[in-house]
């Protein structure tokens, strides 16, 4: 069984073909700036040379049709045509507080993804368009949309409401809804598993930390709590975005500045976390990195907020479970950074027994336990996988 996995950005998709036999990948490939000028297509075929096209993508029903073309190309193809694809499994970033899980698309499902565009107006859209794109063009198949925020719905009312009037819940579901949970649920379950951990009542901490972070605390593998909120800006310091913040705050720079609350939040996603700490150097972890290392002081301090966060959060989640089982780290920063997975744990987690093993920390992109014979809590590098996690859920969907 072959799996076409779709992620659609607003002018981008991103796709994977997994054949499920073994989980492996037979082609990923990448279509950029669809709908703008210089459009490519980037198709690398399993073992092949990496294939590049580039022209004109008007829309992302141009860009399936593409994709598909190449995957059944004579010479870069894998497939000899699209009966050969058993279902598409689609990243979808919100489904409201409506799904729990994924599930096969139907016009009720396509009704709530619509009605999701405002709680995710620069993906619920296109990932929309990506889900039709395949409907036209391989009519029957089955697509089954994956949410990110499906890991978030199993939270108590007291870690995903917020202390503001309940009216506001009630008539426009504002919660914590959560994101990257389709890395937290295939992370946390790869915990259980390569931890040796009870499946049903094992303590988890997943720290998803690359460009976007977030971090989640979970009990066989439910979600009890999320750091990302409405939207993916609450939570730890990231690339860009700001985090938790005082918002106070927004209110004294859109008054001291004269600009509108629309902008503050383009500077709170766009403009703030390492890079706006830096002072501008880079929104990536290795450039701000090199710059500390130079002694840029501000580069410094960045970064230290940056673990400083990690680790309270890893606090706040070891008291909303009473205990934790396992912190597993992931994502550009967790699966590549010895050094921040070290300084985490060490200069703010002795006291939860976590003890780090230099020469098992000193690993990169693959499981390993990093964590002392000693340590009272496992401490796990987990590389993510959200392709595949897309792949296993649609496969089991259209199993059933
Ligand atoms: P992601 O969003 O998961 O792709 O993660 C991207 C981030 O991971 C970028 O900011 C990279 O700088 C960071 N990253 C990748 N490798 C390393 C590394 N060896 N050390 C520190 N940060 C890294």
């Amino acid at each position: 069984m072959k799996i076409f996995v779709v992620n659609c950005g607003s002018s981008s998709l991103k796709y994977q073909l997994i054949d499920m036999e073994n989980e492996s990948v037979l082609a990923k490939g990448l279509c950029e700036r669809i709908g703008i000028e210089g459009s490519k297509l980037t198709h690398t075929p399993s073992g092949g040379e990496k294939f590049e096209k580039e022209t004109p993508m008007p829309s992302h029903k141009d860009a399936i049709k593409l994709v598909l073309e190449a995957l059944t190309d004579k010479d870069h193809g894998v497939i000899e045509n699209t009966d050969d694809i058993t279902a598409v499994g689609h990243r979808v970033l919100h489904g409201g507080n409506i799904y729990t899980d994924s599930i096969q698309v139907n016009d009720d499902v396509k009704k709530v993804i619509r009605e999701c565009f405002d709680l995710g107006p620069l993906h619920n859209p296109a990932n929309l368009i990506g889900i039709e794109a395949c409907e036209a063009a391989m009519p029957g198949k089955p697509n089954i949309a994956v949410f990110d925020t499906a890991f978030g719905m199993s939270m108590k009312e007291k870690a995903y409401l917020y202390a503001i009037p309940s009216e506001y819940y009630e008539k426009y579901k504002v919660r914590r809804y959560g994101f990257h949970g389709t890395s937290h649920k295939f992370v946390s379950g790869e915990a259980i598993k390569f931890g040796g951990l009870d499946p049903k009542t094992a303590k988890v901490i997943v720290c998803h930390l690359g460009n976007g972070a977030s971090i989640s605390a979970s009990i066989g593998g439910k979600c009890v709590d999320t750091s990302m909120g409405l939207t993916p800006l609450e939570g730890l310091i990231m690339g860009t975005r700001s985090g938790d913040i005082d918002p106070a705050v927004l209110q004294f720079i859109c008054n001291h500045e004269n600009i509108d609350v629309n902008e503050m939040l383009t500077i709170l996603n766009k403009k703030s976390g390492i890079l706006g700490m830096s002072g501008g150097i880079s929104s990536d972890f290795r450039d701000v990195g090199k710059a500390a290392d130079e002694g840029n002081e501000k580069a410094k301090n960045a970064l230290e907020a940056f673990r400083y966060r990690v680790a309270k959060y890893i606090g706040a989640y070891a008291a909303a479970m009473n205990g934790v089982d396992a912190i597993a780290f992931t994502a550009g920063v967790g699966e590549n950074d010895k050094e921040a997975r070290k300084l985490i744990c060490e200069e703010y987690l002795g006291y939860l027994g976590v003890k780090i093993d230099d020469d098992a920390n000193n690993v990169r992109g693959k499981n390993a336990v990093i964590s002392a014979p000693d340590s009272k809590v496992k401490v796990m590098l987990l590389p993510t996988n959200e392709e595949l996690a897309i792949a296993r859920e649609t496969l089991e969907i259209v199993s059933k």
